[in-house]
């Protein structure tokens, strides 16, 4: 076993504050960064993984975009000049975090296949424990674990007997053939929409297995030209102004929106994905299996110009009757219809309660995570949890998770992190955690508020929680930015 770091190093007190930054993902790098920026030089970035970039390192199915465009779906103090659409691709988007941490030079203080198993606050400062039987001590730990992160399978009878390939979305295997195969895709989410569009024209047939129908918004995603990207790289001012614009319209038109299921901007939405079903989808019967009976929002809101065309394709087909099991041959749906395939698609999402699981966190006197998140995960600003001092979450439970760009969402946690670590530093405490009573508090709001958004209009979706409460932060996200920018003291216990 070896030991990173005595338990007898330095406090805040002594300016010496040493932080462990598990996940080197999105949050993770832009931890390193700001903690670095911040003078703060004294950190670990443990990585499971032998690459970089969380969901878009773990995400490589064909057709996988984003549909946050890209000149907001980066970091704020990096700019790039070079996307190559308004939306770009996963490949795309991987390749710009690992250019920003190598330029930055990030890359080289990532620790890669280390895994933290557990972290135990013990005598002020929390013990790390890792796979591979090393530890390390640190007086702040940062988890940025991701959100979205641990494939769901489906609990369907013999999904294990299937003889051909059976690939989870989040886990593509690119040496499965699928040009010419007979493709089924389980599922209807924006996962699932992005490889029918990708595969249905290499495809000897495709089909689609629809428990739920979705409302999709048609979505250009016209590319920049050269002359485009070389005026951003001459006038940065003007990626900034587009960024700027593109966030404004974004939580106005949407973000904002979403908390009030009866906001004009959703009823907006919904009348755009009517007219796009409408005017998209030839033959009635088709459309009928492709219409919602819930409003547009209430599940995530899908953005496609192509998944429309895509099932009208001759060789594509919608199968609506359940899936009753799985047999080495294909899918048997419930009229008993056995569905012949060669390689089948799993894009049936996440297991979205997880977090920082199944990492073992234990708290003050001994408090394990796990126990104090049976009835669901939660957290004070989905960053933090009382009697885990010193412990931070980016984009943790309840946050603004499908209504912004998490990596807004992130840069703001950090800067509002990075001032109650201030507090340990500048010697008024060792300890900050947020107060059970501001937790009670904050939790009752969120509940009540939940009750408006569009989440709980009337469909099932995984922002809801088992007793059907949305999990997602429940007010706008100019609400958000507010709170972030400075940590309400009174709401915390600074031992
Ligand atoms: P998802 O939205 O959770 O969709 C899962 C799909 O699988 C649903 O259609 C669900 O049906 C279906 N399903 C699950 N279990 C099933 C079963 N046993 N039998 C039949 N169908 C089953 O997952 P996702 O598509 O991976 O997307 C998750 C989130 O990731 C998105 O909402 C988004 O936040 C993010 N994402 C974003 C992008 C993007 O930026 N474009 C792309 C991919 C993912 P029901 O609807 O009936 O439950």
């Amino acid at each position: 076993m070896t030991t990173a770091q005595s338990p007898s190093a330095g406090h805040g007190r002594n300016g010496s504050s040493r932080f462990v930054i598990i996940g080197a993902g999105m949050s993770g790098i832009l931890s390193a960064i700001k903690l670095r920026e911040a003078g703060l030089h004294d950190f670990a970035i443990y990585e499971k993984a032998d690459r970089l970039g969380g969901t878009w390192r773990d995400n490589t199915y064909p057709g996988l975009a984003c549909d946050v465009p890209s000149h907001l779906y980066c970091y704020s103090f990096a700019p790039n000049p070079d996307w190559s659409h308004r939306f770009a691709s996963g490949a795309e988007i991987q390749s710009y975090f690992e250019a920003v941490a190598r330029r930055l030079g990030i890359d080289r203080l990532i620790q890669y296949g280390k895994e933290v198993r557990r972290c135990t606050f013990s005598d002020g400062r929390w013990k790390i424990e890792l796979a591979d039987g090393s530890t390390d001590v640190a007086d702040f730990v940062i988890a940025a674990t991701g959100v979205l992160r641990d494939p769901a399978y489906p609990d369907i009878p013999g999904l294990e007997t299937f003889a051909g390939p059976a690939l989870h979305t989040a886990r593509w295997d690119h040496r499965v053939t699928t040009a010419g195969r007979r493709i089924g895709i389980v599922g209807t989410g924006s996962s699932a929409i992005q490889v029918v569009s990708a595969l249905v024209s290499e495809a000897a047939e495709l089909v689609l297995f629809q428990r739920t129908p979705q409302w999709i918004m048609a979505q250009e995603n016209p590319p920049y030209t050269p002359a485009e990207r070389d005026d951003f790289r001459i006038h940065p001012e003007k990626m900034a102004e587009l960024r700027a614009d593109i966030a404004r319209a974004f939580a106005d038109g949407f973000s904002n929106a979403v908390v009030d299921a009866y906001s004009p901007q959703l009823q907006a939405i919904h009348e755009a994905c009517v007219a796009n079903l409408e005017n998209s989808v030839r033959d009635p019967e088709l459309r009928e299996k492709l219409r919602p009976n819930y409003r547009a929002g209430c599940k995530r809101l899908i953005m496609s110009d192509d998944f429309y065309e895509a099932i009208q394709r001759p060789n594509a087909r919608l199968v609506t009757e359940a899936i009753a099991g799985i047999e080495p041959g294909g899918v048997r749906t419930a009229d008993g219809r056995l569905h012949a395939l060669d390689v089948l698609v799993l894009a049936t999402g996440f297991r979205v309660d997880r977090f920082v699981r199944p990492m073992q966190v234990s708290g003050r006197c001994g408090a394990r995570l796990d126990d104090v998140w049976k009835e669901g995960p939660f957290a004070y600003l989905a960053i933090t949890v009382p009697a885990f001092p010193n412990f931070f979450m980016l984009n943790g439970p309840n946050g603004p998770v499908g209504n912004f760009s998490l990596i807004d969402v992130a840069e703001l946690q950090l800067g509002y992190i990075l001032q109650l670590v201030e507090q340990v530093r500048a010697g008024s405490c060792r300890e900050v955690s947020v107060s059970p009573t501001a937790m009670r508090r904050f939790e009752d709001e969120r509940r009540q508020a939940a009750a408006s958004t569009i989440w709980q209009s009337g469909c099932k979706s995984w922002y809801l929680d088992p007793h059907g409460v949305p999990i997602a932060w429940p007010w706008t996200f100019d609400r958000f930015r507010e709170e972030m920018r400075a940590p309400r003291l009174v709401d915390f216990e600074l031992r």
